[in-house]
């Protein structure tokens, strides 16, 4: 029996000046996700159909769900559109589950099939009981509940949902320039944003010698793991030794944190402008760190006019954790290597810094030729998820 994943669009309806837009970037995403499966791909004004090979099924399946945009699927049998071959398959995928109970629900977009829908839904029930003696009708709460489209070309048996990923298709939106570091909370974020559809590129501030080899390769992990929901990711590395140095050497040290974090601020503003991105997206959550008070947050975001996406701001560390494992970041973002922000940490970084004294103390050294050196200094990555040895360097 010929069987066909079916995507329906109904979840991006709701879009509707841009439907042709979501349904398009939606049917791209999957082409170059299952480009490397014997599938053929098609798509109706209300369905997208995938026919693919037995085999491969339960690796498109792992696949499909990591695209955005596809909120539920199912897998259907695809049927003549001759009642007579309807009532068997039925027939069959009933007599394989053994359900006590069961429903038929009909759609018939194909208005040319000569029976309505009401009558399908009688004429196959019937057919069903007359072959199976201990089965029921049950119209509101049935055990299996089978559906029949009768489409333009074909009808379609089914009756299992499975889960998508939910979201909206990558690419619906623009460039976000996600900060990341290898913590827990920056890789969640940035799964967040994907899910919004953001198409995303990663900045990582390193300060090597300081921070490790190790350190970046986890980073590269994490973009891995990211650029699983989307085709790839552009890893920007950033050279922030010297920043941190001077930082250190010249600006009073409950103010170092503070001070730092305006400084990746203001980079991350040039990636921007530099790579076509629309906003700064960041792994900080409300009260989580110093660093991550409401003053904290103020005094850092005021050197940028960028907007600042913060994804899991309002989320539990618990419930970042939870995200984390789900995505198969966790493991990777606990490996011991520390990164710029834990090798630097002062003893008591200021809970309630206040704008004026960071502009003071940041002012105690060239920070702009040091960010424009920087912003000279920066390594680009592409990063895909399959990707075994890492040597895409652009
Ligand atoms: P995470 O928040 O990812 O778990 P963390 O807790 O070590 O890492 P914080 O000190 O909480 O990082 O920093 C807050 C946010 O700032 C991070 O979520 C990340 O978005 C960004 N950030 C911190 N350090 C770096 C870095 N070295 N490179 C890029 N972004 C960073
Ligand atoms: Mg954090």
């Amino acid at each position: 029996m010929d069987k066909v994943i079916l995507i329906k669009y109904g979840e991006l309806s709701t879009k509707k000046g841009n439907r042709n837009f979501f349904i398009n970037t939606l049917s791209s995403n999957i082409a170059a996700k299952l480009s490397k499966y014997d599938v053929s791909i098609k798509k109706d004004r209300a369905h997208m159909y995938i026919e693919f090979k037995d085999s491969e099924l339960d690796n498109i399946r792992r696949d499909i769900e990591k695209v955005f945009g596809i909120h539920k699927y199912n897998i259907a049998s695809i049927v003549e559109n001759d009642i007579e071959k309807i009532k068997d398959v039925v027939l069959k995928v009933i007599n394989d589950n053994n359900p006590k109970t069961f429903k038929i629900e009909t759609k018939r977009s194909n208005k040319n099939f000569p029976i309505h829908s009401g009558d399908v839904n009688n004429v196959i029930g019937g057919y069903v009981l007359k072959n199976i003696s201990s089965i029921k009708v049950d119209v509101h709460n049935p055990e299996m509940l089978i559906k029949v489209e009768i489409r333009e070309k074909n009808a379609y048996v089914y009756y299992k949902e499975y889960k998508g990923a939910g979201g909206y298709p990558v690419g619906t939106q623009p460039i976000g320039m996600l900060m990341l570091s290898g913590g827990i909370d920056s890789p969640v974020a940035g799964y967040m944003a994907l899910k919004r559809g953001v198409k995303l590129e990663c900045v990582y501030f390193e300060a090597i010698p300081h921070t490790s080899i190790e350190a970046r390769n986890k980073v590269i992990e994490l973009t891995k793991k990211l650029a699983e929901y989307t085709n790839y990711i552009n890893l920007h590395i950033v050279n922030f030794t010297k920043i941190q140095e001077a930082i250190y050497k010249n600006c009073r040290e409950d103010y170092c944190i503070t001070i730092m974090r305006r400084m990746m601020y203001r980079i991350m503003e040039n990636m921007c402008k530099a790579h076509k991105g629309f906003a700064i997206i960041n792994g900080e959550s409300i009260g989580q760190v110093a660093s991550q008070t409401l003053v904290s947050m103020n005094v850092i975001n005021s050197v940028t006019n960028m907007p600042v996406i913060r994804p899991v701001a309002c989320l539990d560390k618990l419930e970042i954790i939870d995200i984390a494992r789900n995505i198969g970041t966790f493991e990777i973002s606990i490996l011991p290597y520390e990164d710029c922000c834990t090798v630097f940490v002062p003893k008591h970084p200021v809970i309630n810094p206040k704008n004026e004294t960071a502009i003071i103390e940041e002012n105690k050294f060239d920070y702009k030729s040091l960010i424009d050196e920087a912003l000279n200094d920066i390594q680009t990555i592409k990063v895909r998820a399959e990707e075994k040895e890492f040597s895409d360097l652009l």
